[in-house]
């Protein structure tokens, strides 16, 4: 089965639909959390994802915050801003959808979460030393994790000392024998200065991962930004990728 993993859409409609177009192949997505906050089309992004086939799909923070479960004052000044606007603008259908999805999913290969196995929605899995202490949370093979915005894999060794973690090289396949941490990178929002939408194609039978990055028209997603009066850091961001 190849499945599609996206997370951190974070309400960016333009880079979703360019990453379902050169995706293309696949019979299952893997939602990684935060498919609003941040940008312009919420409910639209919504709309999409829950007709994605095979769909599994986990809580982000910014999730959690739009069903009011988590205090928006841990938020910055200009996420609370647009949390404002997303609560405002969310509709129930949006709300009901969002309700029916879990922090955590243990599937047969790999436990999904949206921050780390540890703290589902909070925890961020930025260095290998917090990688390293999250092995002992999750007893599945893979554990795919988003929240970071920034693609990694991070495996450790059999005998529990030796960790790799690095940055995929785009549109190169991996094959895993040990336990692996996987971050397929941000589709809406990318975080290591490189514009490009991200997302990952996970095979469950041949166990190979491959990250892609793919161009989307970051201007038209700003212009809807501007136009809907949410903060214009959020559009300046897209195109430096940070
Ligand atoms: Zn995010």
């Amino acid at each position: 089965m190849n499945v599609l993993v996206i997370s951190d859409i974070h309400a960016n409609l333009d880079a979703l639909t360019a990453v379902l177009n050169d995706a293309q192949d696949f019979d299952a997505v893997w939602c990684l959390g935060d498919i609003i906050g941040y940008g312009p089309e919420p409910n639209e992004c919504i709309q999409v994802v829950k007709k994605l086939p095979g769909l599994v799909c986990v809580l982000g923070n910014h999730d959690t915050a739009a069903l009011g479960r988590i205090n928006t004052l841990l938020f910055n000044q200009e996420a609370q801003q647009s949390m404002t606007w997303l609560k405002a603008n969310l509709t129930d259908e949006s709300i009901k959808f969002l309700e029916g999805i879990h922090e955590k999913e243990v599937l047969e290969l790999a436990t999904l979460v949206h921050g780390s196995p540890f703290n589902p929605v909070w925890e961020y899995i930025l260095d290998p030393y917090i990688a390293k202490s999250n092995f002992q949370h999750f007893s599945t093979p893979f554990c795919f994790v988003g929240h970071t915005h920034q693609p990694i894999i991070c495996s450790l060794k059999k005998d529990n000392e030796q960790l790799m973690w690095k940055q995929p090289k785009f549109g190169f396949e991996y094959v895993f024998e040990e336990k692996t941490i996987l971050n397929p990178g941000s589709v809406g929002q990318p975080r290591d200065y490189d514009p490009r939408a991200s997302y990952g194609l996970f095979n469950t039978e041949t166990k190979s991962w491959k990250v892609k990055r793919v161009e989307y028209d970051i201007a038209t997603a700003q212009d809807k930004i501007i136009q809907k009066k949410l903060p214009t850091r959020h559009a300046q961001r897209l195109s430096g990728g940070w």
